[in-house]
């Protein structure tokens, strides 16, 4: 009985069976017919008001297209239109509840998210993927692809580090619970998942990584010192930025030293809408890309320490935490136009607890714009040139994220506007 952690679903146990092989994808049948086609009025409704307005408003995440998306032109996901896609471990947590004591395997369901399931819930279509390890969904005109063993999500191409790696079991995928509310359904569902309300973009607030007596990491065969690079470059997405008239400050404006507290706390000063953190990378000299992190959700690894992580960091509340969907909304638009505009080795989405991120009081992410250790992506850094490329990139990153933020707004103003109820979670 403590088994079976699907029971959201109403139909018959064939047709769950045939769900998890991915034999039916679509809510058919057993799903309230009635809803069903009342649902899909609303959504096309929906389509067409959406396809009137520009097409950086999706209410998903994903601000704009990334480079290699075919069929981007279409609209988004219209996600908040979704009553039914609960986790499936909605009954698994009532087993493990109610069955207190001996219900290892329970506790363990209710801390899963079956995707082959939720995902089949959302209405998104298993496809065909040779490499038998991994599994590959479109939504829409989206991908969602998960490989089993491995600790990150492809979301349309671009990669998404969760906390724990995707197990398979029978065919189905799961991951867990944790990072499903945290990182999945809010790159889909950002509305409807956000702790927050969304705010629209008007002041940024920029940070060049270190300063002072931090110069940061240094590449002294090149003569690159990373405090220097993060300046220049934050200048430059300064003077872009207020081309489109958004009011931009720096956390420096020069050679200083400033507490990573310090930084985020600015963030309130100066009644940022958005922060972001720049710098440039260290590693093995082989190592090469973009990178972009969040604050790592309570409970959950960041990226780089899963086996360092202390128990007590791991669930130590910060205020930053109530910004994981716009964090990740952010990141996400962020790392896709670093990676497109540069041509980067993309490194991923990633999570971890730096100072600077814990509590800003907006939005906030921090990209790695490259490895000045690596001598090739070095020597690119090292011109005003890529420098250039680089802030056009995060300018692109935060106009896709107001994009997102300006649609999430509209929606809800004429949701307001008609009386209709706000969308339900995933
Ligand atoms: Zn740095």
């Amino acid at each position: 009985m403590r088994t079976r952690t699907t029971r959201i679903w109403a139909g018959t146990k064939e047709k769950r069976k045939m769900l998890r092989e991915g034999e039916i994808p679509r809510r058919t049948g057993s799903a309230a017919p009635a809803l069903s086609a009342l649902l899909a009025a609303f959504a096309l409704c929906a389509a067409f008001a959406l396809c009137a307005v520009p097409l950086l408003t999706p209410p998903a995440a994903f601000g704009a297209p990334s480079s290699n998306a075919k069929d981007d032109k279409k609209v988004a996901p219209k996600n908040d239109k979704k009553p039914d896609a609960k986790p499936d471990s909605k009954a698994g947590a009532k087993v493990a509840k109610s069955a207190a004591g001996g219900a290892k395997r329970a506790t363990l369901a209710a801390a899963t998210v079956n995707l082959n399931l939720t995902l089949a819930r959302w209405g998104a279509k298993r496809e065909f993927v040779r490499d038998k390890e991994t599994v590959r969904w479109r939504y829409r005109s989206f991908t969602i692809e998960a490989r089993k063993d491995k600790a990150y999500l492809d979301i349309h191409g671009l990669r998404v580090f969760i906390s724990a790696p995707v197990r398979e079991k029978h065919g189905s995928y799961f991951i867990t619970r944790s990072d499903y509310d945290d990182t999945l359904a809010p790159l889909f569902y950002p509305a409807a998942t956000a702790k927050t309300a969304a705010r629209r973009v008007r002041r940024v607030l920029l940070d060049p990584g270190h300063g002072g007596k931090m110069p940061g990491t240094e590449n002294k065969a090149l003569g690159l010192e990373e405090k220097t690079l993060t300046l220049d470059t934050a200048k430059r997405v300064k003077t872009l930025l207020e081309k489109k008239g958004i009011i931009v400050s720096l956390t420096r404006e020069t050679d200083t030293h400033l507490e990573l507290a310090e930084r985020a706390a600015l963030a309130k000063v100066r009644g940022a809408d958005l922060f972001v953190s720049i710098h440039y990378n260290s590693g093995p000299a082989s190592a090469d890309g973009v990178e972009t992190y969040v604050l790592t959700p309570v409970g959950q690894y960041s990226t780089n320490d899963a086996r360092r992580a202390a128990a007590g960091a791991l669930t130590s509340v910060e205020s930053g935490h109530k910004q994981n969907t716009w964090n990740l909304v952010l990141a996400y638009n962020l790392q896709t136009h670093l990676v497109k505009k540069l041509g980067a080795n993309d490194r991923g989405v990633r999570r971890a607890r730096f100072g600077m991120l814990k509590d800003p009081a907006c939005p906030a992410a921090l990209v790695e714009c490259g490895f000045i250790s690596n001598t090739a992506e070095g020597k690119k850094i090292a011109t005003g040139e890529h420098r250039e490329k680089i802030a056009q990139a995060i300018v692109a990153g935060i106009t896709a994220y107001k994009g997102v933020i300006d649609g999430v707004l509209d929606a809800a103003e004429r949701r307001a506007h008609r009386g209709t109820a706000a969308p339900r979670k995933p």
